[in-house]
């Protein structure tokens, strides 16, 4: 599974360089695409880091599917 941005909440923050999801994962995993924000789920290791710190919360980690 992979994080799951919610295009209704995201406002693309960020800006100057690229979005603060963009900036910080730490997997390359996600990027802008199209005007929408996306995320490459094989490369997505679920932690979460985006979700943190997105400002609208348009980020989620499907719970179940999380592993530690
Ligand atoms: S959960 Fe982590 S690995 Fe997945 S897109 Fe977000 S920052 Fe990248
Ligand atoms: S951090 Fe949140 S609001 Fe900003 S571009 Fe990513 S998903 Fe959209």
């Amino acid at each position: 599974m992979a994080a799951q941005v919610d295009p209704q909440k995201c406002t693309k923050c960020g800006g100057v360089v690229q979005p603060l999801c963009v900036e910080v994962c730490p997997d390359e995993a996600i990027r802008v695409q199209e005007d929408r924000i996306v995320v490459t789920e094989f490369l997505c290791e679920d932690c979460n880091e985006c979700g943190f710190v997105c400002p609208d919360r348009a980020i989620k980690i499907p719970l179940d599917k999380v592993t530690f």
